[in-house]
């Protein structure tokens, strides 16, 4: 090899090479006993599943080798180390790094040796128990094929000088390279990272001369790698993380200059160099580089003023509480910050002629700001509603003030009051929450009637509160027709005030072509918060006569060019699209009995368990912020919005987890299953005895020559192939306990947090429906025992197999979620509810079947005619209008 050749090389399923271009490398120690606690607990629970995902975790999280350390009392820390490796052995995405195989025991470290993949390192050996055993340990390393961290100890102890580093690594160096003839490209030395500013005299060179051996290591001993344990640096301020940050940052930088190239660094514990505030930032360097005697009492001085702040941040960021009082105030509006509000609002009530005027003056002047810009979009959704927050807790604490004083003005009316609801039939209303606080804080009232209101009630309500405009929202079809009911109704009592529609499941189509002609004033279609601001504003304006025009205009125009483009499209009957069915080849399809038939549950479920099966996309979508995940988080626009609210979510998210705040519970059947009469799916019980029948429906717009009319019902055997086929169907939910901790937070004053609870439930049950689809195509069905995906693969669902959601394209139907519910008996089993219009109870839910045939895929019903409505009705033993207001959306227009 070419001397200049001579890099560490190390692998997992990937090499990872060490040259003089590479970047620092990351060590994760999570996958530590000694180090993480809940790492510990895992291993003696022989929790190894979790404790995988911790490594993953890591890898995922960007360390480039997994520390494995086992060494603990109560643990057979050979079989755990063994047991742990060949797991990590079978998870390409953990395996594909080195591993690090860490212990202080020997015979644990020659386990690991024997079976660790690729070339890893072990961690460590030293001279503390003589030259003999140092070089006994050294030549097994090198026949095991590993690399090696060496410890800066010897027969007197650890080296704790800048002398005794060098000489201890010079000795080893050499006894391994001449005696042992180790690789000297595969030797790692750790020069021990002490603690600072301890306070104590033989501790104040502690980080310099660890710079300075590193540098001369480096410089001396040709090829070799320096490592250590940055956090120690920083121990003596446990507690004091901005403190703790800054140094630990402070210290990786200097000692990356001065050469060294891999270490322990946890990344929760570390602020960017840069942007350490240089005031602080001096004090650190003070300390590190020993330049002043009074150095460690200077940044215990320091430490003092930000003790509790969880980020160095906040030490910059208080320096806004010197500005004057109305700065401060908008400052903490439009920075979310509530810590201080209801100091300075006391500061400006006491000032104030009357309470009132704190409201009126100081902050709606800082909402102001806010509303400029979140109008000109330098302001994100999940900001104003940190905003709202503020003014929310500036405002109940005024309120008894504004009571006390009589206030001719009191009690302070906004400048106009929209009633906000989730028509009935429907649960979701997340969308509707955020729009509610958005108008709050730009000075309306709000009168929110919650979820499934009907519209009897939104009427008297209305009427009782005067309100200026109505909102309605909703997420699954047939609240399309609740809306437009509302509408009629609306009309009939004479209302003349503007009806705004937004939610999932609504469109401005629908809205122009289907809710409009039914009433006579102002109906506006509005989907994100940001529009409904201007809107409303412009709706509620005195002189509004010419925006209400506009809209009348934009929506007539919209609506004739929608009918009129609206090409007669051509349809198949049932019969030829029957005849065009999607054929699979059941002679030579393999099919899987299921190992496990009929029914399970699942209750007491540990969420934390699906961490890795959140699909993150929707949750940036629910507040607004678009993109893919996780490149949001770095995008130009929205990253740093995108990062603060993924941050938060994460710890809500770990709330969650630990005090187990939601309950997770799912329940899923598999049975014997036919298809007949070309477009249903008959289920079976043990006996072979039917037992119900899902009805699916088939596409019927024309197609090309070849192309099939798809239904779901091809996709299963039919009865005459004479092969015994099977199928699944599951309810999951992790909805219950949402409403206890929306309380919580409301109570609070906080709708950020209840708003992100709910996302968060919703993303929960997502995750779960992908968990335990894994578990039934692995285990309980088990068609696909081996599979093996990554988290992104799941999220593309790139699985063999379906499972199509009633509701969704394929299967507009929501009457099949009757079934469904029958078949597994979810309400009684599981507590979950439907309700009239088919919404599932808890919000956060799923539902759906489960095909297994790889073949099977997802596509779109689109409209369907007449016939099939007839069929169909029959089948379902429903009257025709019945079964035309179910199926409404999907009906073709003669
Ligand atoms: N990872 C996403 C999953 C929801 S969307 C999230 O966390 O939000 C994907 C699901 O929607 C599918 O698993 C299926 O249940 C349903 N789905 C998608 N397209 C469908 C279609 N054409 N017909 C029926 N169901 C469909």
């Amino acid at each position: 090899m070419k001397d200049e050749n001579k890099y560490l090389t190390l692998s997992g399923l990937e090499p990872l090479i060490l040259t003089p271009e590479s970047n620092f490398v990351n060590v994760g120690e999570r996958t530590n006993v000694t180090g993480s606690r809940k790492f510990l607990r895992l291993i003696k629970e022989e929790k190894f599943d979790e404790a995988l995902s911790v490594a993953r975790d890591q890898v995922e999280g960007g360390a480039q080798i997994i520390d494995v350390n086992m060494d603990e009392g109560m643990l057979d820390g050979e079989q755990a180390m063994v047991k742990f490796l060949h797991l990590i052995a079978s998870e390409p995405d953990i395996a594909r790094v080195p591993v690090m195989i860490d212990s202080s025991k020997w015979h644990i470290i020659e386990a690991g040796l024997k079976v660790v993949q690729g070339k890893g390192v072990v961690n460590s050996i030293s001279l503390k128990e003589g030259e003999e055993q140092f070089i006994h340990h050294a030549k097994l390393v090198k026949r095991y094929g590993a690399a090696v961290i060496v410890m800066a100890f010897d027969e007197d102890g650890q080296a704790d000088t800048y002398e005794r580093r060098i000489e201890i690594c010079k000795r080893s160096y050499d006894v391994l390279v001449d005696k042992v003839g180790f690789p000297a490209q595969d030797i790692i030395f750790d020069p021990n990272i002490f603690p600072v500013a301890t306070g104590l005299e033989e501790h104040r060179l502690n980080a310099l001369d660890f710079f300075k051996a590193t540098k001369w290591i480096r410089e001396n001993l040709p090829h070799a790698n320096v490592s250590g344990g940055v956090s120690n640096v920083s121990f003596s301020f446990r507690g004091n993380n901005p403190v703790r940050e800054a140094i630990n940052a402070a210290f990786l930088y200097h000692a990356i200059q001065h050469g060294m190239t891999m270490g322990i660094v946890n990344p929760t514990m570390l602020e960017v160099y840069d942007d350490i505030p240089k005031d602080l930032l001096e004090r650190v360097e003070d300390v590190l580089f020993d330049k002043r005697d009074d150095a460690t009492e200077r940044l215990l001085e320091f430490a003092e003023t930000v003790v509790g702040k969880d980020k160095v941040d906040d030490v910059t960021k208080n320096l806004w509480r010197n500005d004057p009082l109305q700065d401060r105030i908008t400052h903490a509006l439009v920075k979310g910050i509530d810590a201080f509000i209801i100091e300075d609002v006391e500061e400006a009530r006491l000032t104030a002629a009357r309470p009132i005027e704190v409201i009126e003056i100081n902050l709606m002047t800082g909402m102001n700001v806010v509303g400029d810009l979140f109008g000109s979009g330098k302001m994100f959704l999940p900001q104003v509603v940190k905003s709202a927050r503020v003014m929310k807790k500036a405002v109940a604490y005024l309120q008894p003030f504004i009571e006390a004083a009589k206030d001719p003005k009191a009690p302070k009316e906004g400048i106009g009051k929209i009633l906000m609801a989730t028509v009935k039939g429907d649960v979701h209303d997340i969308g509707k929450n955020i729009v509610a606080v958005v108008l709050a804080c730009n000075n309306y009232d709000i009168v929110d009637l919650g979820v499934m209101v009907p519209p009897e009630k939104i009427i008297a309500e209305a009427i009782k509160h005067k309100v200026d405009a109505i909102g309605l929202s909703g997420l699954i079809t047939p609240s399309l027709d609740e809306m437009t009911f509302l509408a009629e109704e609306m009309e009939k009592s004479g209302m003349t005030i503007p009806l705004l529609i937004g939610g999932a499941t609504t469109s401005k189509a629908h809205t122009v072509v289907k809710i409009s002609p039914k009433y006579n004033n102002t109906v506006v279609h509005i989907n994100d918060a940001s529009r409904a601001v201007t809107v409303v504003g412009n709706l509620l304006d005195k002189n509004n006569e010419a925006f209400k025009k506009q809209i009348r205009d934009e929506y007539d125009k919209f609506r004739d060019n929608f009918l009129s483009r609206k090409k007669a499209k051509e349809y198949t009957t049932l019969e030829v699209a029957r005849e065009r069915k999607y054929k699979i080849d059941w002679k030579h399809t393999t099919i899987t009995t299921p190992k496990k038939l009929g029914v399970t549950i699942i209750e007491d479920f540990d969420l934390s368990l699906l961490k890795d099966y959140i699909d993150w996309s929707p949750f940036f979508r629910s507040w607004e912020l678009h993109g893919k995940f996780p490149d949001i988080l770095t995008d130009a626009v929205v990253g740093e919005q995108a990062t603060v609210i993924y941050k938060e979510a994460q710890i809500l998210l770990q709330r969650i987890f630990d005090e187990k705040l939601l309950a997770g519970k799912a329940i899923f059947g598999l049975f014997p299953a036919s298809a007949i009469n070309d477009d249903d799916i008959e289920i079976y019980d043990e006996n072979g005895k039917a037992v119900n029948t899902f009805i699916t429906l088939r596409q019927q717009l024309k197609r090309r020559e070849g192309i099939p009319s798809y239904a779901l019902a091809d996709f299963i055997a039919p009865k005459e192939s004479g092969k015994q086929d099977y199928m699944g169907c599951f309810a999951v939910t992790t909805g219950f306990g949402t409403d206890e901790i929306v309380q919580e937070f409301q109570d609070n004053l906080d709708d950020y947090n209840a708003i992100m609870v709910k996302a968060l439930a919703d993303r929960l049950a997502e995750a779960f429906a992908e968990y335990v689809h894994e578990k039934v195509r692995t285990d309980y069905w088990g068609y696909d025992a081996n599979e093996h995906l990554s988290n992104e693969e799941m999220i593309k669902e790139s699985y063999k197999g379906i499972r199509p959601a009633p509701g969704y394209p394929a299967c507009p139907d929501h009457l099949e979620k009757r079934t469904i519910w029958e078949l597994l008996n979810v309400e009684e089993n599981i507590g979950m509810q439907l309700t009239d219009s088919l919404a599932m109870w808890p919000a956060s839910s799923v539902s759906g079947y489960y095909f297994g045939n790889e073949d099977a895929k997802y596509f779109g019903l689109g409209k369907i005619k007449e016939d099939q409505l007839v069929s169909y009705a029959k089948r379902r033993n429903i009257p025709l209008d019945e079964a035309r207001k179910w199926l409404n959306p999907n009906l073709a227009e003669d």
